[in-house]
Formats: C-alpha cells, structure tokens, sequence
C-alpha cells in the first residue's frame, strides 16, 4: 500500500451554510493545524446546499470570516459561480450525472466562471484553485479556466497529481477514510456533518497527523505526472468500482448479505460468503 499523503477540502462555503457545523468542524482542523482548501460558492444559487439552521452570515460578518480564515493558511478555491445544476452532463471524470459547467458552450462556461471570478475579486479574493459542483466539468471548463487564469482543480481519480492541459489535477477520490491512499483529498460537506461524522473525522486526523499536507501548487507540481493512458484507465477503474459500490449500497438484499457475512477475519469472511452466497442466489436472503 502506498504511503499516504491527504489534505482536506471544505465544499460548500456560502454566507447561508450552517455556521454550528462550520464551526465545529473547523474548531478539529485548527487542532490539528490542519488547513483546507474552502470552495466558496460566489453567487450561490443553490438552496439545497443552505445549512439546515437557517442561519446565515451578514456580509460584514461572512467577508470577516474569509479574512480570519486566510490569514491563518485557509485556501480559497471558486467552488463554481452559482452551483446550479444547469446540465445532466457528467464531464470529464463522471462522477455525477449533474453540472453546473459540463455540456455548456465554452463562451457560455467563459462567460460565467469570469463572472465568478469577479465576485471574489470584489471581495478581495484571488484564487488560481477550481472545485467544481458535483465534480463535473469538461473540456470547454478547462479550457475556459485556463483562459482566466486559474492553474489547478482539486478533483481527479488518480492516486498522485497530474497535468492534464497544463492544469494540476489534485486527487479526490472520495474513497472512505481507511481506502485512501498515494495523495488525496479528504471531501467534506460541514452543513450535511453529523456529530458521529465529525468525530470519525478527528479519529482519522489523530491517528494519521503527519500525513495531514497543505495545499502549495508548486509542491504538487513537482509531484505530479503528466496524464496519459495509465491515467486515465486507473481513472475509469476507480469509476466503476465507485458506480459497484453505489449499487451495492442501493440494493437492500445485497447489503445485508455483506453486513451478514462481514467479519474482522478476512478468511473467515470470505468463508461465510462461499457458504451463505447459494442462499443469496435464491433470492430468499434478506426475507427471513
Ligand atoms: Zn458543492
């Protein structure tokens, strides 16, 4: 297994997110000096990523935030311009069926990411870092981002770093805590966190401090390869066992089978499934 080296990125950040999760969240990256990248929502649009408190941020209140979050080493990345769903397109890496940018004309994603881009701006950000909604995006975004000079998306399937474009591709392979390995990104919504969610969070952050990297573009330049086949047929490979995943977890039958027959003995485990798997091919498993 290779070693790993994570960091951790905060999607979501709006003046509507809820500010009691936020702040419990951020309350464990500041304990262990952890500083994330944060996708700020420019214009955001969206209200099914509102924090559930209904509480929000005045403006003075949420550019105080920023502030207090970039001076202690918080990256801003433009997390799209108004998080829409606008398209069923799943872009480049088809993780989502959804996108904000992917299926778009490059003048319509140039005309919108620039008006993204020039929110921040007034509020006296400049970021070159793009997380895109839902993860999608495309040809046309990349080479929309490019042209306003951003240099680096916090998305890809791979296990290092890679150039695709001339743009750094930083891995978030939204794997469970305990499956990351190589370099990744640790993906967290804070308004959707529950306690239990926070805390297994911690355990893994206290358990594995010295892999904790922050976000430097030159650092993961240096680390990164450039993107070729090998790239993209590990991409397409981790692809379909996030899809087989999704599928086990969407079908009752077989995810009680697998809670049944789980075991901390690898060996036993597989015994029990050889054993019980002609009970599941009757379809009864799960009835009795
Ligand atoms: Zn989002």
């Amino acid at each position: 297994m290779r070693s790993l080296k994570f960091l951790v990125r905060l999607d979501d950040i709006t003046p509507y997110m809820d500010r009691e999760r936020f702040d419990k969240v951020r309350s464990v990256l500041d304990k262990y000096g952890i500083c994330p990248m944060i996708g700020m929502v420019p214009d955001c649009r969206d209200k099914s990523i509102y924090g559930n408190d209904g509480s929000s941020y005045s403006d003075e209140e949420y550019r105080a935030l920023i502030n207090e979050l970039t001076s202690s080493g918080w990256i801003v990345a433009m997390h799209g311009t108004n998080h829409v769903y606008s398209t069923e397109d799943a872009g480049l890496l088809g993780i989502n069926p959804f996108s904000e940018f992917a299926g778009t004309s490059y003048e319509v994603q140039y005309t919108k990411l620039k008006q993204g881009r020039d929110i921040l701006h007034r509020l006296g950000i400049q970021t070159d870092l793009f997380m895109a909604p839902g993860h999608s995006f495309d040809e046309n975004t990349l080479k929309a981002l490019k042209d306003l000079g951003f240099r680096a998306i916090t998305d890809g399937l791979y296990h290092k770093p890679y150039l695709r474009e001339s743009i750094l591709f930083i891995p978030c392979t939204l794997v469970a805590y305990d499956k990351m390995h190589g370099l990744d990104t640790i993906c967290l919504h804070t308004n959707n966190m529950t306690d239990k969610d926070i805390s297994d969070l911690e355990k893994f952050i206290s358990r594995h401090k010295g892999a904790a990297i922050r976000y430097n573009e030159d650092d993961l330049r240096v680390a990164a390869v450039n993107y070729s086949e090998t790239v993209a047929m590990a991409e397409s490979a981790a692809l379909k066992m996030r899809s087989q995943k999704d599928r086990i977890a969407n079908s009752p039958k077989l995810g009680a089978f697998l809670a049944d027959t789980d075991h901390p003995n690898t060996v036993i485990k597989w015994l029990k499934r050889l054993a019980l798997s002609p009970v599941l091919l009757t379809r009864k498993y799960g009835k009795q």
